[in-house]
């Protein structure tokens, strides 16, 4: 089946508007002396990470690092495993994480990811997600910081791509059939 893309979900004005607020909102939450690791989980995440963290102060001791998962096994059940593509270049010892991520779905990505970065022994570990389609969830995994909550329709743009197209869009757009 074709699809093409429907309507805006979110526009960019709510978009720039929401990831200040949310960085804000980390902002407050840690140490400026502290480092504070934002991972970016690739592809998707890279658009709304790089937008975060240029909303972070400038006194913030902020670093950036990035991972390439994909999840695998019974993919009905939480204990799956993850396999890495590409890894982080630091390590997260003792540091504060974030784990940014485009969209929770049934969170089962994120589920396995939280379990393998634990065992790195981080000082601690939040997530922050783009987007929450809470109706999908298999998981009880919950975004520390999130930016909107949406209903359970497929969406792409600001970093998330349908078979590789339309990461680019500056806006959420649905994607409908043709
Ligand atoms: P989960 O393990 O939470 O089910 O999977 C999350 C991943 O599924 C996201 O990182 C994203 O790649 C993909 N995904 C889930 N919902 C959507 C959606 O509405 N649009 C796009 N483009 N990707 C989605």
């Amino acid at each position: 089946m074709a699809y093409k893309l429907g309507k805006i979900l979110i526009s960019r004005d709510k978009i720039h508007e929401r990831v200040t607020e949310v960085a804000k909102q980390i902002a407050n939450d840690f140490d400026n002396d502290q480092p504070l690791v934002f991972v970016g989980i690739l592809t998707g995440a890279a658009f709304f990470l790089t937008d975060l963290v240029r909303e972070m102060p400038e006194n913030m001791n902020v670093q950036v690092d990035f991972m390439s998962v994909a999840s695998y096994g019974d993919s009905d059940k939480s204990s799956g495993v993850v396999r890495i593509y590409h890894d982080l270049k630091s390590s997260i010892e003792n540091k504060n994480v974030i784990v940014v991520e485009d969209i929770v779905d049934t969170g089962l990505t994120l589920s396995h990811l939280k379990k393998l970065l634990l065992d790195r022994h981080p000082a601690s570990l939040k997530i922050c997600a783009l987007l929450d389609k809470q109706a999908r969830r298999k998981t009880d995994i919950k975004p520390d910081y999130c930016c909107f909550s949406i209903p359970d329709e497929f969406v792409v743009g600001y970093g998330l791509d349908y078979a590789s197209k339309w990461r680019h869009l500056k806006d959420i757009k649905s994607v409908v059939d043709e």
